[in-house]
């Protein structure tokens, strides 16, 4: 059986949906009949299309997931998550502005889990090369989060086990 990580990070704008929360799009949020989600000007908002089976995958394996987002749309982000049905898969939400250092070590004080066994998804160069720092291995994503970038990411994590 391949290793596994034992936490799986993701960012959210450009890595779960297609917008920065905090300018491209005007919470609150709200579903409406139609069961869509839109923002107070009934703006259509969407996930990245595999992004609900990308979790569910992750969950199926075991692999428990947080968020870490610098946004300072914090309530919006949040909403967004429960608006999509998401809020369940995630163990742990780190959300707030700032270097994504903080998000990581507090995420490795609430799970006791190292930072070697972590695996992170994001679309920003800054965050990689940060969180990278940690010693967390970093997936840098283009065009969102899809079932091949996940499979990609994880094989590319059991190699880097394979290695030590
Ligand atoms: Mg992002």
């Amino acid at each position: 059986m391949a290793r596994l990580p034992k936490l799986a990070v993701f960012d959210l704008d450009y890595t779960l949906w297609p917008f920065w929360v905090d300018t491209h799009v005007d919470p609150p949020f709200h579903k409406s009949s139609d069961g869509t989600v839109r923002d107070s000007r009934g703006q259509n908002v969407r996930l990245y299309p595999e992004v609900p089976k990308v979790l569910e995958r992750l969950q199926d394996l075991g692999v428990p997931v947080a968020a870490a987002s610098r946004t300072g749309e914090i309530e919006g982000a949040n909403q967004l998550l429960e608006l999509f049905d998401l809020v369940r898969y995630f163990a742990h939400r780190e959300i707030y502005p700032g270097s994504k250092v903080t998000h990581f070590e507090r995420l490795q004080q609430k799970t006791g889990v190292s930072f070697a066994q972590m695996i992170f998804f994001d679309d920003e160069k800054r965050n990689i090369v940060d969180v990278g720092k940690l010693g967390v291995l970093c997936i840098h994503i283009q065009n969102g989060m899809s079932l091949q970038t996940l499979a990609q990411g994880l094989e590319t994590f059991t190699n880097s086990q394979a290695e030590h």
